[in-house]
């Protein structure tokens, strides 16, 4: 069953076209990754899905419902919840209170020890830092702590945008690790990704997005096969 869907939606900065009538969904349980290059409109897909941007036309369904026009934190009470592109934390607070922020949302508060829990059982990095100020974290730490606290929400659909970007082999290795973990453990996600050999290896079903258009779609090893996917996006 989908739990989101784009049906042709479009968007627009000012006169400039970024997404053209893009359709995609994603099924409950599923990874897929979005993969393009660089300007080809994967941020704002996932802040047209978020609700920080409008769409021209189209709509968005979301676990049953319209949300085509519903206000950003009211997605996140519904069950979205975007790690943002470039780690968005927020410097001058503890990893702590960076984690409580992505829990604004949570009706039930009773079971956010047991998520503070998971969070730190995934990234025990964050643990260790968690009186830290999130502005004197490692890039890669930082990403992590933006992943952590779009996990407080305890989202049906985690969006993350990007996660990989900026960092060194070894932290790339580990968010896709973290990434599928978070998965089995029955989150669904959508994920952006410049870094398409790992984003397709890990997802059940991707897309690719070219200048605001879907050009492909397929599973993961079927994108991963296509000859163009492969000239194009894995240097091969
Ligand atoms: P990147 O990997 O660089 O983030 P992207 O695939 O996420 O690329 P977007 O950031 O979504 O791409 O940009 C899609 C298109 O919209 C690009 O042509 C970009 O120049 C344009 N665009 C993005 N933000 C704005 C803005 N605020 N005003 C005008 N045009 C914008």
């Amino acid at each position: 069953m989908a739990l989101l869907e784009l049906n042709s939606i479009s968007v627009h900065y000012g006169r400039i076209q970024a997404l053209h009538e893009m359709s995609i969904h994603v099924d409950e349980g599923e990874i897929v990754s979005l993969i393009g290059a660089n300007g080809a409109g994967k941020t704002t897909t996932m802040r047209a899905i978020a609700g920080l941007l409008g769409l021209s036309a189209g709509s968005i369904q979301f676990d049953g419902g319209d949300v085509s026009k519903t206000k950003a934190h009211l997605r996140v009470i519904r069950g979205m919840s975007l790690a943002p592109e470039g780690r968005g934390i927020f410097p001058a607070m503890t990893v702590l209170e960076n984690l409580d922020m992505g829990a604004f949302a949570r009706k039930d508060k009773s079971s956010m020890d047991a998520d503070f829990a998971r969070v730190f059982d995934l990234f025990p990095r964050l643990k260790e830092r968690s009186k830290q100020a999130g502005g004197t974290l490692s890039g890669g730490e930082q990403q992590m702590l933006a992943i952590g606290r779009a996990l407080m929400a305890h989202p049906k659909l985690l969006l993350l945008d990007e996660p990989s970007m900026g960092l060194a082999p070894q932290f790339i290795r580990q968010i896709f690790r973290i990434v599928k973990e978070v998965n089995e453990q029955g989150t669904t996600v959508l994920l952006v990704e410049q870094n398409a050999n790992q984003a397709l290896k890990l997802a059940h079903r991707a897309y690719v997005l070219e200048t605001g258009h879907i050009t492909r779609e397929g599973s993961g090893a079927e994108v991963a096969a296509d000859p163009a996917v492969r000239a194009a996006y894995l240097g091969a």
